[in-house]
């Protein structure tokens, strides 16, 4: 038994509690108590569901003993608040949404429930997954729990928080620019964003569904492909999800990197870019290839630097019709005024936020007539042109590896006045949802104690091989090891 029950992986307390070393009530009591502990600093959580969770614990542990456990019985999820779940608030942090209690569960925690996982919380986030640093959640920020003065990135960041943190063993985040890997990198956590069409975004509340992917925040690489084991798959009730077997990822977690081509796209090294993080993720490609990988780090992807552009039209166009739910009448705030439009003016005036404003104006007016054509169609072309560009890049090589972001966790409040500024701490990530693939963010060193993640792309459904590289390079490191000073 470890001296400490919230140092556990997934994989560790799975064999404790099949064992019966340990059980599931102790286990999540433990978790409580940590989060009584430390969530006051770190501000994770938006939702703790204690009673809730002691109850699943319980029901966990009657499991455990007629040896009916599947890897995740038992043991504590947090699930970002833009994910529904059934008698749960689900804020997705915004004024809005402050009071949803929605009347059903997404098809990931209806998953998650049949593995009997134990829901512990709900994870702040920025409002409606806009931001990149948690701090355009309408509630709270969240802090890095390297650094308290610092952003958890985002939008993700209560999810990433949290693990870090050792408040749950592992969390659910959403992806549409890179809202799990780039906080994943700034809190040195696992974060993985599945091909767009492996999980299914039934009940993910919708930013830009072009884009948005549900995965796994987790403290190592087998834990990511447990959690993906559970959650991937076809679901009839999103039509974009694909009806395509899923693997055993843990198979394959077998260290042998020997034949795999590797290739580093130039672009990704920004400029503007930290010297430490370049010179961390350089030395990380080092240790890949060491370990048998090809490395060809002469790559050039040149439509790279217009993906920035090309999200900041569709995203927000997406938005804003997804948006347009929020009246005021069937869901949430409601601003009660003599005339219907007064209602809905006053409804969204109050309930939503400054950024999600700005995104829902940028995307009223790519879309409006006369705009559309120069803006929106010419941004979906561009994407085009970008995921041929990938496509073309994977014929020669298996996976490509660059930094996650472009710096370090930075201050809170250094940003947040400059939209232009935050956009671009997810200059790696973006395109990656662009074209629809499969990204993992995994920890690779530290500059003065900061946290510096590697981000490795993989084909359309090529998770399997980007879990690979993940876990081989993992285990020659301790990066993940490291805990924050809390
Ligand atoms: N930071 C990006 C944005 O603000 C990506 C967010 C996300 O992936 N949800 O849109």
């Amino acid at each position: 038994m470890p001296d400490s029950l919230t140092e556990l992986t997934i994989h560790e307390a799975h064999d404790l509690l099949r064992s019966r070393q340990l059980s599931s009530v102790e286990l999540n009591r433990a978790y409580l108590e940590r989060i009584s502990r430390v969530d006051p600093e770190v501000k994770a959580f938006v939702t703790v569901t204690d009673e809730l969770a002691l109850e699943q614990a319980e029901e966990a542990d009657r499991l455990l003993a007629q040896n009916g456990a599947s890897p995740l019985t038992g043991i504590p999820v947090l699930v970002k608040d833009v994910i529904c779940t059934r008698g749960v608030r689900t804020t997705c942090s915004s004024k809005i949404l402050e009071n949803l209690i929605p009347p059903y569960d997404a098809t990931v925690v209806e998953k998650l429930n049949k593995c009997n996982a134990v829901l512990i919380g709900k994870a702040n986030m920025d409002e409606f997954a806009m931001g990149s640093s948690t701090e355009n959640s309408a509630l709270f920020p969240t802090h890095n729990p390297w650094d308290l003065s610092r952003v958890p990135g985002g939008s993700s960041g209560g999810s990433a928080a949290g693990v870090a943190a050792r408040e749950t063993v592992y969390a659910l985040g959403s992806d549409t620019g890179g809202s799990i890997r780039q906080p994943a990198g700034f809190c040195s956590v696992v974060g993985f964003k599945p091909t767009y069409g492996r999980v299914s975004r039934y009940g993910l509340v919708a930013f830009a569904s072009s884009l948005d992917q549900i995965g796994p925040l987790t403290q190592d690489v087998t834990d990511c492909a447990l959690v993906m084991n559970a959650i991937a798959g076809y679901d009839r009730r999103d039509s974009t999800s694909v009806p395509q077997p899923v693997p055993d990822y843990t198979q394959y977690l077998n260290g042998d990197l020997r034949g795999l081509r590797l290739g580093i796209p130039k672009e990704y090294f920004v400029e503007g870019m930290q010297a430490e993080v370049a010179t961390a993720i350089k030395a990380a490609i080092n240790q890949l290839e060491e370990l048998g990988a090809e490395v060809d780090w002469e790559v050039s992807l040149p439509h790279t630097p217009y993906a920035l552009a090309v999200y900041y039209i569709i995203a927000p166009s997406e938005a804003s019709a997804n948006l347009a739910r929020y009246d005021g009448v069937k869901y949430g705030f409601s601003y009660q005024a003599p005339s219907m439009w007064e209602s809905m003016e006053k409804t969204r005036q109050y309930g939503f936020g400054a950024e999600v404003k700005r995104r829902i104006m940028l995307g009223t007016y790519a879309l409006s007539a006369g705009y559309y054509d120069a803006y929106y169609l010419k941004a979906q072309k561009v994407r085009t042109l970008i995921r041929r560009e990938f496509d073309r890049a994977f014929e020669k090589y298996d996976a490509l590896v660059t930094p996650t972001s472009p710096t370090v966790p930075f201050k809170i409040g250094e940003k947040v006045d400059d939209p232009l500024q935050m956009y671009l701490s997810d200059v790696c990530t973006l395109p990656v949802n662009i074209a629809g693939l499969p990204g993992i963010s995994i920890p690779a060193g530290f500059a003065d104690g900061l946290p510096i993640g590697m981000q490795i792309i993989g084909r359309h459904f090529g998770e399997e091989t980007i879990l690979k590289i993940a876990h081989a390079y993992e285990q020659s490191t301790d990066w993940h090891k490291r805990r924050p000073p809390l």
